[in-house]
């Protein structure tokens, strides 16, 4: 669902643009001034994606709620109201930290058309964030989840021990590189392990009886003759 909060204090106004934003698919949070719009914004349990703002209100105007809103979310789009002779208030509305401005007087579907623009910038900007938190790495058919210390396989899960999910971890972050066993034992098993070489090779013939169609003859896992293993998708 699509949210914005709309605050304008001419009741005219206000209902012909909750109108037309209820009919472009919003849902929407009025307010009559900035006090209100702040509370309702505080009060809210699902916080607006988007802010309509009109600079002339009573009491607190456009600007302070604005650097207000801004104080509480760095992410929300945030959409100033201005009337045409008002050419200086533009600037300082972008200056609050607005995205961007509409003159009155405007027409529905030109509103309508630049909230919808700046919400796709707003829900893009927040699937990407949400993606660096998801931490998930696919290669190929694979897909590594460092939240959940998963690996799937065209979703299928694979089980591995934490050592093995490391191994994996550390291939799936240096895709088509030689990686020395030095390296990956001192990835796995930290700095300060000083036993043999060889667990890294007892570990990586059970990866590929996980991993590989036929783990005599692997696909992914490959063998790199004198230094130690490199990973394929
Ligand atoms: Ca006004």
């Amino acid at each position: 669902m699509k949210r914005i909060l709309v605050c304008e204090d001419e009741s005219n106004i206000r209902e012909f643009v909750v109108i037309n934003l209820e009919r472009a698919g919003y849902e929407v949070i009025e307010a009559g001034s900035g006090e209100e719009a702040l509370h309702r914004y505080d009060q809210a349990a699902e916080k607006p994606d988007i802010a309509l703002l009109d600079i002339m209100l009573p009491g607190m105007d456009g600007f302070e709620v604005c650097r207000e809103l801004r104080k509480r979310s760095d992410s929300m789009g945030i959409i100033i109201l201005t009337a045409r002779t008002q050419e200086m208030e533009k600037v300082g509305g972008l200056m609050m930290g607005a995205d961007d401005y509409v003159t009155k007087p405007f027409s529905p579907s030109e509103l309508v058309a630049r909230i919808d623009a700046l919400y796709r910038r707003v829900d893009a900007a927040r699937q990407r964030h949400e993606v660096q938190y998801l931490e998930e790495i696919r290669q190929g058919d694979f897909v590594l989840s460092l939240r959940s210390r998963t690996l799937r396989r065209d979703g299928t899960p694979i089980e591995l021990t934490q050592l093995e999910f490391q191994i994996i971890e550390y291939f799936f972050t240096h895709p088509g590189e030689e990686l020395k066993r030095r390296d990956i034992l001192q990835y796995v098993w930290g700095k300060d392990y000083f036993g043999d070489e060889k667990i890294v090779d007892v570990n990586i013939r059970r990866l590929r009886m996980k991993i590989e169609r036929n783990s005599s003859s692997p696909e992914h896992i490959m063998t790199v003759w004198g230094v130690g293993y490199q990973w394929n998708a």
